[in-house]
């Protein structure tokens, strides 16, 4: 079976200096896709609105000026990167003070994140990558493969950071929400995806589900925990299953099968998959023992219940094995 993947060259353009997040990442990833039979194809253009749809206005202005903004300082241009946060005051001043490194910290959650020149037009870019997807699977693809990049899962409405600007998966989720999908998001990245669990915390139309590093170990270390079901409406649709440092194969499939469990419970139409690679072994932000092999037998549990589906890249970031524990998930999705 072929299936498409979608990726845009204007992704590329966002290149921090001895960052993690490079684009040799997705030089990988695309190389596994082409293994497995997929099509790449760029994605089209939806424009702002299914982005406006998920995050403050606020903050797409914030992304689209501020390396313009922090440049005009006496400095000169380098990466926009915040220096003080308000953090535990939030909600407790009464306005954005118009200093641009007063509007960074305000909208941003970290020191993680810089912008660059181009960081908007690849975020913009990966974003559609996300909405192309998810166009592919409402017009009846089984499977459709976002190669985002830069990812999205830690950005919240108001807030980028942990290398992500717009949430990818949440941007395509609400767009199939918005379309009548009944969409059950199931994060598999190392980190706990913070940013889309708070976008979809009070709501039962979107079901949050996530296995990630222990956030007591583990940025983003105020999210992530057991404790958090949902709130409101959504009371009962967030699911967290935070993993012990070290966790292997073994145990890391008993907790795929409880989240596996809970999405069947919710009868979804739609699964959307976060996709992480640093659960690897050895990659430089991990802590857990999956080889690249181990993504097969996830794939056929992602499979096996026949939902549609949709992958969102995330993390990821040990390239030498991208390639190969890339092929093993697709193959365990294909078989
Ligand atoms: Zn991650």
């Amino acid at each position: 079976m072929t299936f498409p993947v979608y990726y845009a060259a204007a992704q590329e353009r966002h290149e921090p200096a001895g960052h993690p997040d490079a684009p040799a990442r997705c030089e990988a990833l695309l190389a596994a896709a082409a293994d497995c039979g997929a099509t790449t194809q760029p994605p089209g253009d939806l424009g702002l609105e299914p982005i406006a749809a998920v995050h403050s206005a606020g903050l797409l202005e914030l992304l689209q000026t501020a390396y313009a903004d922090f440049a005009r300082l006496p400095e000169g241009p380098r990466p926009a990167v915040p220096d003080t946060f308000p953090v535990r005051d939030k909600g407790r001043y009464e306005h954005v003070p118009r200093n641009i490194w007063a509007r960074l910290g305000h909208y941003c959650t970290d020191t993680l994140t810089p912008i660059l020149p181009d960081t908007w037009s690849a975020a913009y870019a990966s974003a559609q990558t996300a909405l192309a997807a998810a166009e592919a699977v409402a017009a009846g693809a089984p499977l459709a493969y976002a190669l985002c990049r830069p990812p999205g899962h830690h950005a919240y409405r108001d807030l980028y950071g942990g290398y992500c600007y717009l949430n990818n998966a949440a941007i395509a989720a609400e767009w199939l929400a918005r379309r009548g999908r009944r969409v059950a998001v199931l994060d598999i990245d190392y980190h706990h995806g913070n940013g889309t669990q708070a976008i979809f915390y009070d709501r039962a139309d979107v079901f949050f589900c996530s296995l990630h590093a222990d956030p007591e170990d583990e940025y983003p270390y105020y999210a992530g925990y057991a404790r958090e079901t949902g709130r409101g409406a959504g009371q009962g649709y967030t699911l967290n299953l935070p993993l012990p440092p070290d966790t292997d194969d073994l145990a890391y499939r008993r907790a795929l099968d409880v989240a596996l469990r809970a999405i069947a419970g919710y009868a979804p139409d739609v699964l959307l998959v976060s996709l992480g690679f640093d659960t690897l072994a050895g990659d430089p932000h991990g802590g857990l023992r999956l080889a690249p092999a181990s993504f097969r037998p996830i794939g056929r549990a992602l499979a096996a219940l026949g939902w549609p589906m949709l992958l969102v890249q995330e993390g990821g970031y040990l390239v030498p094995a991208l390639r190969a524990a890339c092929v093993a998930l697709l193959e365990g999705i294909l078989a």
